[in-house]
């Protein structure tokens, strides 16, 4: 998911959001939560704020994100999310990519001693250690190598650690999701090309995560059957309960467990909750002329119109129960087993989160709820980062 335009989390909001919600996480589950190395997979700040032109240093009013929040909520290992629509193509994507990642170095180097630019897992533990924040760069979408391996080993050379083969768009090598769901008859292959099979060699080779989310069907099993390493797929749920293109169907699910690969969910509400793109719509069909003027005028999909228009009590309404994406989590759990399960919260890329996760700083929030799903500590710390390390490790040792 990606948003075109700010959401502002009004305070007025946390006012009307769920008794659980609005609870404070008592201090021991705080405690717990602290000593969990705790990775999100996938948050598209960058694009959302830093190549906007906010310095997220400081504690902003805007977003999800920033170091502080980050801070408060217990992350220790953040991967920023570079990303452009496939509207970027050959010249201009990869330098825009280069861009992004720019802008993540210039926020480590401002603010030295806090966070770190992470490579390997050795570099997460020390930062652990230090008790900075490590950053880790996973480019999303395979279309900003512009079909050059060069420009792979470059990206990499800079630090990107995964790589999602496909945004929504597809490219010259890997199919999208949206596209083999709903472009099927006008793709000119599908699934993985013999290009792209060399492309999913190098990854290995260098220690590049091959990322399997947003790709269709056929490119996630070509891809899984091509990978010498597992695979992650950074921010995506459980068809079965939500039933969106993007989600993981039982056999792409139990094929990451034979990959022994990491399945992160996503939180944005439209991916946990099939009731929720429903619900958008009735308000879609209520404001039908202003969606159109705003799509129109500034070129943004109707979602993000009718998020620009809704009430904030409207916008609450919309938001599916925690608990529901705590299911997504259990479904994978119980049908594959406790290892292979994480945390890809697609904050800053989306236009709704479930109650209760307004920003970075809800994580203890997930903790909270995993124990009282009956979760034991060690399967928890396994949940929000030990699965995602050993699968890092298998990749860049
Ligand atoms: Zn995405």
């Amino acid at each position: 998911m990606k948003r075109k335009q700010l959401f502002y989390f009004l305070p007025a909001l946390l006012l009307i959001a769920s008794p659980l919600s609005a609870q404070p996480v008592p201090a021991s589950v705080m405690k717990f939560h602290r000593k969990c190395i705790l990775i999100d997979t996938h948050n598209d700040v960058l694009s959302e704020l830093t190549m906007r032109g906010h310095d997220i240093s400081n504690w902003l009013r805007v977003g999800n994100t920033d170091l502080p929040r980050l801070k408060q909520g217990g992350v220790d290992v953040q991967f920023f999310s570079v990303w452009c629509d496939g509207s970027y193509g050959k010249g201009r994507a990869f330098n825009y990519a280069n861009e992004e990642i720019d802008s993540l170095m210039s926020i480590i180097k401002r603010n030295h001693g806090k966070i770190a630019l992470a490579k390997n897992y050795e570099d997460i533990m020390q930062d652990v250690r230090q008790g900075k924040l490590a950053a880790m760069i996973g480019v999303e979408g395979g279309h900003m190598i512009e079909g050059r391996l060069d420009y792979l080993d470059s990206l990499y050379r800079r630090g990107m650690r995964y790589m999602t083969l496909t945004w929504n768009n597809s490219n010259g090598w890997a199919t999208s999701a949206v596209d083999e769901t709903y472009h099927r008859d006008s793709l000119k292959h599908l699934g993985l090309t013999d290009f792209g099979k060399e492309v999913v060699h190098r990854m290995n080779q260098l220690g590049v995560m091959v990322d399997l989310a947003h790709v269709g069907r056929q490119t996630f099993f070509d891809a899984i059957h091509t990978s010498t390493k597992p695979v992650i797929v950074s921010h995506s749920c459980v068809y079965k309960i939500c039933p969106v293109a993007r989600n993981l169907r039982d056999d792409q699910i139990r094929a990451v467990k034979k990959n022994s690969g990491v399945i992160c969910v996503n939180f944005y509400s439209g991916f946990v909750d099939s009731n929720y793109q429903h619900k958008v719509d009735a308000f879609i069909a209520e404001y039908r002329p202003e969606v159109d003027s705003l799509e129109h005028i500034k070129h943004e999909s109707a979602n993000d119109a009718a998020f620009e228009i809704l009430t904030p009590e409207e916008k609450q309404s919309l938001r599916p129960p925690l608990s529901l994406l705590i299911d997504h989590i259990d479904y994978i759990v119980k049908m594959i087993g406790i290892d292979y399960v994480g945390i890809g919260s697609d904050f800053d890329g989306a236009e709704s989160y479930p109650l209760g996760l307004d920003d970075v700083t809800d994580y203890p929030k997930i903790t909270e709820a995993l124990l009282q799903r009956g979760y034991s500590k060690k399967d928890i710390r396994k949940i929000l980062g030990g699965n995602v390390l050993r699968v890092i490790k298998a990749n860049m040792d």
